[in-house]
């Protein structure tokens, strides 16, 4: 499965109420991303935190990635 379709449109991202801007490049606009983090992951370093869903933006100019964990 490719990461981005090209049907996609980035959107305009707020966090806590501020918009949300890559760290690298200064754009404004993002990819959403959601995942379960890997539980193999979780069980190797034996953190329960692991298991929950994260959310990903990726930055649509220079694809920084910037991680959000959700709730469980
Ligand atoms: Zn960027």
């Amino acid at each position: 499965m490719p990461l981005f379709s090209k049907e996609e449109t980035p959107v305009k991202v707020e966090v806590h109420g501020k918009p949300l801007q890559c760290r690298i490049c200064d754009h404004d606009t993002f990819y959403k991303r959601r995942s379960q983090l890997n539980t193999q992951l979780a069980t190797f370093f034996n953190v329960d935190w692991a298991n929950r869903s994260a959310v990903c933006y990726v930055c649509a100019k220079c694809s920084h990635i910037d991680w959000f964990l959700g709730e469980k």
